[in-house]
């Protein structure tokens, strides 16, 4: 088991990652930013630049997926279990990767 005090570090780990992500999806969904930014060439590479942004966009919405069901893993007081192998996750895989489902490397691994 955790301590109260590791959740609610968590807690706060997941609400600021969050809120960054969230913040991303909104200036990459956002056209009035890339009008602002310098770096946005309207005429080169139109195509490659969507297929990127989607693809960013993707990652950062499974990402938010991800905190999500942390979250209520955490309400739930299932947080932190392997959904391979029901272990617990290391505190320090949840350190680095607070919405982390797996225990470690071999239990990924044999994901999908
Ligand atoms: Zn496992």
């Amino acid at each position: 088991m955790y301590s109260d005090e590791f959740i609610s570090e968590i807690k706060e780990k997941l609400n600021n990652e969050k809120k960054r992500i969230e913040e991303k999806i909104r200036e990459l969904t956002d056209p009035e930013d890339h009008m602002d930014n310098p770096h946005w060439d309207e005429t080169a590479n139109d195509a490659i630049e969507d297929i990127e942004q989607e693809a960013y966009l993707r990652i950062y919405r499974e990402l938010l997926d991800k905190i999500d069901i942390a979250m209520s893993k955490i309400q739930n007081n299932t947080y932190g279990i392997c959904v391979e192998c029901d272990k617990e996750i290391p505190k320090e895989s949840l350190e680095r990767e607070p919405w982390a489902e797996h225990c470690g490397k071999i239990c990924s691994g044999k994901q999908s």
